[in-house]
């Protein structure tokens, strides 16, 4: 089915319309391809009854010209899926030929009955706006050829009744092409609406799925992401992965005597102070649970790294939240734990964590407010 579709459509076209991207933009060149495929043969076609059965080398001559142009048609059109220039090119073909062909035709054996098709043709190739356009000079020649030949046409049998029918049916075609391209239009309007909510939608979802609701920090479910992609992407590289963890010392205390509340005021002041310490754009931090944070750098001076980020707990000791009386320290402190290894160099992901981790027991242990470097 697939290789099918792509013959019919061209290598182009089909690509475009299996990545469908804009929808509206993807029918109108499917249509536009498929009329001019089988109008192409419908030509041919007439060709062919003329040079083997009618002898009529007028309408023989004029088949062979609109299959040539509307094949030239086709073909820049695969080649280009310019759709504007190919539609316009089509529709003036149509326009020019069918009148040439009506006159010779004369609508003997109700050749005058593919006329009708025009308005159909020349809304598919343009839309509506563009195609009335057309349509309304195609009206004027073909009303107007008509007219003249009441009297002529059909051995003389072409009469003003004749002309009205033509006329009606010209009308009646002409308003379903546009309502149907109208309603297209609306259609495929109301789907990319549909696609932009949902992408917006998606986007959100996304963003809540990552993010930590309290502190707006990753989550620790985005960290256990990240966290691979970078070991991933550092594999057999020379940078060094610095990762650190933190946490509010006595925060128990904190909480215990100034209530919940405030609690989660001070968790978002310090992640908000441990995310503008981290200035650089790729460097990211975590709110891995509880009132612990976690961040992850990458660099080829982990030494440096390690030394900066040292610094953090002055960084939050100046914020000056004051702490719990029972507390150690006047002000909220924090203790870190900072380790750097080249991703080769790690036995597994978890020892990444555990090396900090452990870092961090230390600093607590040595007396909070601190950080421990390791190794
Ligand atoms: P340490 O210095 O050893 O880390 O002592 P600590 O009291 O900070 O350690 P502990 O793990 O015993 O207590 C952590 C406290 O953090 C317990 C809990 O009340 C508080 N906490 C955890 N998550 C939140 C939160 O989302 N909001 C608030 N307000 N408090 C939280
Ligand atoms: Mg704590
Ligand atoms: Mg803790």
């Amino acid at each position: 089915m697939d290789y099918l579709l792509r013959r019919l459509l061209g290598k182009g076209l089909s690509e475009a319309l299996f990545s469908i991207q804009n929808a509206q933009y993807v029918f109108r060149l499917m249509l536009v391809n498929m009329i001019l495929i089988v109008v192409t043969f419908v030509m041919l076609g007439f060709a062919v009854l003329h040079l083997f059965y009618t002898h009529d080398f007028q309408l023989l001559a004029a088949s062979s010209i609109a299959a040539f142009i509307l094949s030239s048609v086709l073909i820049y059109l695969r080649r280009s899926q310019n759709l504007v220039l190919s539609g316009h090119l089509a529709t003036i073909a149509i326009v020019v030929f069918f009148p040439i062909f009506a006159q010779i035709n004369q609508n003997n054996q109700f050749g005058l009955i593919w006329l009708l098709v025009t308005p159909f043709l020349a809304i598919s190739f343009n839309g509506f706006k563009i195609g009335l356009r057309y349509i309304a000079v195609y009206l004027g020649i073909i009303l107007s050829v008509a007219y003249l030949n009441i009297g002529v046409w059909e051995h003389g049998n072409w009469t003003e009744l004749s002309f009205l029918r033509l006329l009606i049916g010209l009308l009646v075609f002409t308003a379903l092409a546009t309502v149907m391209d109208v309603a297209n239009d609306h259609l495929n309007k109301r789907i990319q609406n549909q696609h932009r909510k949902e992408d917006v939608y998606l986007t959100e979802l996304k963003r809540l799925s990552t993010t930590d609701g309290l502190t707006s920090l990753y989550n620790r479910h985005h960290f256990n992401e990240v966290l691979a992609q970078k070991v991933q992407a550092l594999k057999d590289s020379d940078l060094y992965l610095t990762f650190f963890i933190l946490d509010i010392d006595h925060f128990k205390l904190y909480n215990d005597h100034f209530g919940h509340q405030k609690g989660d005021t001070a968790l978002q002041a310090v992640a908000h102070a441990v995310r503008l310490y981290m200035k650089r754009e790729n460097d990211l931090v975590f709110r891995l649970g509880g009132e612990e944070f976690g961040g992850l750098l990458v660099s080829d001076k982990p030494q440096e790294m390690g030394a900066w980020l040292a610094q953090l707990p002055q960084a939050v000791y100046s914020l000056h939240i004051p702490h719990a009386p029972e507390a150690q320290a006047q002000y909220l402190t924090i203790s870190i734990g900072i380790f750097s290894a080249k991703v080769n160099d790690l036995n597994s992901i978890n020892c990444l964590y555990r090396i900090a981790d452990k870092a961090l027991y230390q600093a607590k242990h040595q007396g909070r407010n601190q950080a421990v470097i390791t190794p």
